[in-house]
Formats: structure tokens, sequence, C-alpha cells
């Protein structure tokens, strides 16, 4: 029987590409409309693109496991953006890094559009000579699967109510360095893109089809691990 995998995410691209990834294993992806009862947001407090990606496919398995029944597995990611000149910044507030001073303290409270994130990193990067504004883009994928029976404090922990207790299968990373440029250019992509110069290409990533892209960003290489990892593991589940 094919295992089904839950996507924690409601992006239609990203449900697209893991279902073409997943085409020729035996594996069914669901989707968070597939739930009877829906995938509630989690809070993406952790200090790592780890801890928030594990933190999703946790509660995700977890909340899969008790609305569906049976061997449900899950898979969450989390990527962002880290810019050496500024510690790490944006990092995991990626996503809301132009609503963070703002809101001292107060980063659950959604998301800042994209033009917006880019002007504020702009404005930060201000006067910095083109070998001081080196950055990298980071993804991380975490598969995690209900451990129904499990003893409590072999598994993990998620917060989230319910009867289930889970247990990460297997995790996966990514990431390209590029530099940071001093306006935005290109029409593609989205976030930070128009702004992140990869020397490879010779162009900014918005200047990328989304194929040319999967093929050198941070994404496509967590996505390529993640596929062989699957590989591996009904390769060997169907021996
Ligand atoms: P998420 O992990 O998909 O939620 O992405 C977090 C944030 O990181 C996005 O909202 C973007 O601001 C940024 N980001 C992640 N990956 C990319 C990328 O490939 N291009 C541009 N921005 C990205």
């Amino acid at each position: 029987m094919a295992q089904r995998i839950l996507l924690a995410s409601g992006n239609a691209k990203k449900l697209a590409e893991l279902r073409a990834l997943c085409a020729e294993l035996p594996v069914e992806i669901l989707s968070p409309a597939d739930l009877p009862h829906g995938l509630p947001d989690v809070v993406e407090d952790g200090d790592t693109f780890l801890a928030n990606a594990r933190k999703k496919a946790l509660a995700a398995a977890r909340i899969a496991t008790d609305q569906l029944g049976g061997d449900v597995w899950a898979l969450a990611d989390d990527s962002g953006l880290c810019v050496d000149a500024l510690d790490g910044a944006p990092g995991v507030y990626s996503a809301r890094y132009a609503l963070l001073g703002a809101a001292e303290g107060d980063v659950d409270g959604g998301n800042a559009p994209d033009g917006s994130n880019n002007e504020k990193l702009l404005h930060e990067l201000q006067g910095l000579p083109a070998e001081q504004r080196g950055a990298a883009f980071h993804c991380v994928i975490v598969v995690a699967r209900a451990a129904a029976g499990r003893d409590d404090a072999a598994a993990g922990h998620d917060g989230v109510e319910g009867s289930a207790t889970t247990e990460e299968l297997f995790n996966v990373d990514g990431s390209v360095r590029g530099r940071i440029l001093e306006a935005a250019d290109g029409e593609q992509g989205f976030g930070y893109d128009p702004l992140f110069w990869h020397e490879q290409s010779a162009c900014s990533f918005a200047r990328l089809s989304g194929e040319q892209k999967a093929q050198v960003s941070h994404r496509g290489e967590a996505v390529r691990q993640l596929r062989e990892l699957l590989q591996v593991y009904f390769g060997k589940e169907n021996d």
C-alpha cells in the first residue's frame, strides 16, 4: 500500500513539486485540504530553520494521524536568507523581516510583503561594498511520522494536543551562496530573489526560470537529497 505523506503547507506550487518528485515512488501526497478538520497554523518560533521545520513536521504528523488514523507521515520545510554582514539576519525571520523593528518582540504577527522586506534589507546594507554583501539561502526539509505506542521519552514532542507521539524520520538541507545587490533586478521568483546575485549564473535569482533556479537553489538541493532518501527508503522497503 502507498505510504501517505501529508505536506504541511497549503502552497500549491510546493504540492505540485512534491507530487512530481514522488511520481515513481509508492507514496500518496496529501495536502491540508485532505484533512477533515484541516491543519492549524504552527507558530514558527524556532531559532533555526531545522527547529521550525521539525516543529511543523512533528505537529502535522500528529494531527494527520489523529484525523486520518493509520500510518501517515508529514513533510515540512523552512527556508530563508542569511546575510553575512548582518550576523545571519534575516534568517528565520526572512518572511517577516520588515515587521521586526515595528513590533519589537512580536514576531508572530504574520508575514511582510516581499517589497517591504527587500527595502529593509537594502537599507540595512546601505553603503557596504560588494565584497561585504555576501549571503546564503538555506532550506531544510523534515519528514516525521506518528509513533503510536512509542515510549514518550523516546519520541518527539511538538506541544500540540493529540493522541499520537511523533518522531522525526529524516531531515535534509540545501544552501546556495550569493551576494546582495544594491537594487532589485529581475521579475521572476519571489521573496529576496531580485536582490540575490548568483555568481555562477551571472545574474540575480529573479532572472532565472523556475527550472534554472531549481538546478542551483537551496531548495533544489534539499529536494534532490529528499528524493534520494525516499528512493533508498522505499527501495529497501520493497525488497
Ligand atoms: P518559507 O520557508 O517558504 O516560508 O520562506 C521563508 C521566507 O524566506 C520567504 O518568505 C522568503 O522571504 C525567503 N525565501 C526562502 N526561499 C527563498 C527563495 O528561493 N527566494 C527568495 N526568497 C526566499
